[in-house]
């Protein structure tokens, strides 16, 4: 009888080859069936695995086609942390979108030199940047939630699609518990947006485990977060929240829940 890893490596390897094909804009209903078997497979074997196993697995299997998106936030400190345990020469990358607080920039310097990482850094291209601004206003964002979503688009998006470039897969540290609108995500998931798949191997841990796991294994982080400030993105767009609060409250606090995100993890 088969294991389960004998039945999931035939469609990996088809897949595989098929995502070249969607690379080059080859659609096919096979490939599309192909895809969801997997993932579907993938998400059987793996769902509930403590994240270091789940790693350990998809950065050997999907080698040199792999990259952790980290946005300096608790989630991505500990998957850094984990990531560079089990193969330190796993690609990571962070965005600067020009906005962002010192006390990331700080961070972003401590954990190269804790980890001997270079984390790679993608800024917005300059030309879209002073085209948005020069018609839109330099604080464009507050304005309206499609001059908020310009903004991120420019800023963050349009980065990230370069970043991910070539890829098979991209790790998030994406957790259910964190918003409304992330209450659907699973582990591994197929990212229609920028065609690939992504893997979220904290989905189903609390905001308690991830703080527990940096104080265990003595993880740098943002100081901000020891001022209130749970989720930590760009300055303007960022406030500290009170006690009791929802920990995504501070994010864009002047729209509704719903809107609540950035287009990095929104499949439209
Ligand atoms: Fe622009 Fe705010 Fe989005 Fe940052 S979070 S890219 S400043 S709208």
């Amino acid at each position: 009888m088969k294991t389960g890893q004998e039945r999931i490596e035939p469609d990996r390897k088809k897949l595989n080859a098929g995502f070249e094909q969607v690379g080059d804009r080859t659609r096919s209903k096979n490939l599309l069936k192909m895809k969801e078997h997997l993932i579907e497979q993938l998400n059987k074997k793996w769902e509930g695995k403590p994240p270091e196993e789940v790693l350990g697995y998809f950065l050997k299997e999907y080698k040199g086609k792999i990259i952790l998106a980290s946005s300096m936030g608790a989630e991505d400190q500990v998957l850094t942390r984990m990531v560079a345990d089990a193969d330190r020469d796993t690609r990571i990358f962070t965005l600067d979108t020009g906005r962002l607080f010192q006390e990331t920039y700080d961070l972003i310097q401590r954990t190269n030199e804790e980890y001997g990482l270079n984390i790679e850094v993608y800024f917005p291209d300059s030309g879209q940047v002073q085209d948005m601004v020069a018609s839109k206003g330099i604080n464009l964002f507050y304005r309206s939630i499609g001059n908020r979503k310009l903004c991120c688009d420019v800023r963050k998006n349009q980065s990230l699609k370069r970043a991910l470039a070539g890829m098979a897969m991209w790790i998030c540290g994406l957790r259910k518990d964190q918003t409304v609108t992330r209450f659907y995500n699973k582990l591994v998931e197929w990212d229609e947006k920028h065609r690939l798949m992504k893997l979220n191997p904290l989905i189903n841990w609390t905001e308690k485990q991830v703080w527990q796991y940096i104080r265990e294994h003595d993880i740098p982080y943002n100081v901000l977060h020891d001022r209130g400030y749970p989720s930590i993105g760009c300055k303007p767009c960022t406030r500290a929240v009170q006690p009791g609060e929802d920990s995504r409250a501070g994010r864009w606090w002047w729209e509704n829940a719903e809107n609540k995100e950035c287009g990095l993890h929104n499949s439209e």
